[in-house]
Order: structure tokens, then sequence, then C-alpha cells
């Protein structure tokens, strides 16, 4: 049973290897990037709220954020284990995360922080913005985004530090090989795939 959050700048590859993890513990992926996009693309309520929000690079309002993650971490595929990938974000849903956890019986087992240098993200956003036409990736919010991770998202990884749970992991080179720093990680804090 692996209970994982995925942290890190926009353009470490939290989503690529978010996947790749999701699919070697076989539990679900918890984007709430993800669940937005689809959200605005469906012009749902929840879409139309979060869609300025996302389109300057800023974030989403902790009340709508917080309310969509208790809901997703209360359906039954992730009562065996899950991976949070972009949440939680501030320090207030770090709060919410802890409270949503303890009254489902359960906690985290691991942080794990993706790293990798401002040039480099910002080429890989770039380059997705060009091959997946990601409306929030144009250079001036790209830039926004990294500096709203640092003011509000980076402190995040001291709180998950002082509880002794964060990896961390350079996120630079070829997918698979990263997958594979983060897979030994994980093992040597006996979180091991069952395949
Ligand atoms: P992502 O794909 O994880 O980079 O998320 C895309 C956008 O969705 C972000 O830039 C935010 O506007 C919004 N978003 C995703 N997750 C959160 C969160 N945990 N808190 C607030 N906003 C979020």
């Amino acid at each position: 049973m692996s209970r994982l959050l995925l942290i890190g700048a926009p353009g470490a590859g939290k989503g690529t290897q978010a996947e790749r993890l999701s699919a070697a513990f076989a539990i679900p992926a918890i984007s709430t990037g993800d669940i937005f996009r689809h959200n605005v693309k469906n012009e749902t309520e929840l879409g139309k709220l979060a869609k300025g929000f996302m389109d300057r690079g800023e974030y989403v309002p902790d009340s709508l954020t917080n309310d969509l993650v208790r809901d997703r971490l209360s359906q039954s595929d992730a009562a065996a284990g899950f991976l949070l990938d972009g949440y939680p974000r501030t320090a207030d849903q770090v709060v919410e995360l802890d409270s949503i956890l303890t009254a489902l019986g359960t906690q985290l087992d691991v942080v794990v922080q993706l790293t990798a240098n401002t040039d480099e993200v910002v080429r890989r956003l770039l380059n997705r913005a060009i091959e997946q036409g990601r409306a929030d990736d144009t250079e001036d919010v790209i830039r926004r985004r990294l500096e709203v991770y640092e003011e509000q998202t980076a402190p995040l990884i001291d709180i998950y530090a002082s509880r002794g749970i964060v990896v961390r992991i350079d996120g630079l080179g070829e997918v698979a090989e990263v997958t594979d720093r983060i897979l030994e990680a994980l093992d040597a804090r006996g979180l091991t795939p069952n395949l």
C-alpha cells in the first residue's frame, strides 16, 4: 500500500513520472491540474471558476481545490493507495490534506521531490505549450507559475522534510532513468511495486 505525493516546479516532470509510478504501483494518480483542465474543457461550474486563475498562472483558491481533493480521495479506488500530483501547493492545503487523511485513517508514506533547474523547466514548458497547445503555458504565464511555485509551494518541502518523509530526486535525464531513481528511493523506504 503506497500513499505518495510528488512535488516539484512546473516542468520538473511530475505528470510524466506520476503516470509511470501509478502504473508500477497500480494506484490512481490524482492530479489537481488534470482535474481542473478537464472541468475547464467541459465548461462545468468548477471549470468556469478555475479558468481565470489558471490562465494567469495563479493558483485556484484553496476552498475549491480542497473540496475537490476531499471528494477524490474518498472514492474507493484511492483506498488501497494513491499518488498525489500537484496537491498540496499551499501551506493551508497541507493542513487540509492532513485533516482529510486523518479522517480516512491514513497518512502519507513518502513525498518525492523532483528537482530541475529553471532553464530546463522553462524549455520543457515552452515545448509542451507548442506540442499540446496548453493555454496556460505562454512564456509570461510560465514565469509567473514558477514564481508562484517558489513563493507558495517550495516552502512545503520543509514541512514534509521535518516529518522525515521527503526523498529528493534529480528530475534531469531520460524519463525511464528518472523513474528508476524514484523506484530505487522508494524501495529503500520499503515501498516496492508488487508486480
Ligand atoms: P498543473 O498541471 O499541476 O501545473 O496545474 C495547472 C494549474 O491548475 C495551476 O497553474 C493552477 O492554476 C491550478 N492548480 C492545480 N493544482 C492546484 C492546487 N493544488 N492549488 C491551486 N491551484 C492548482
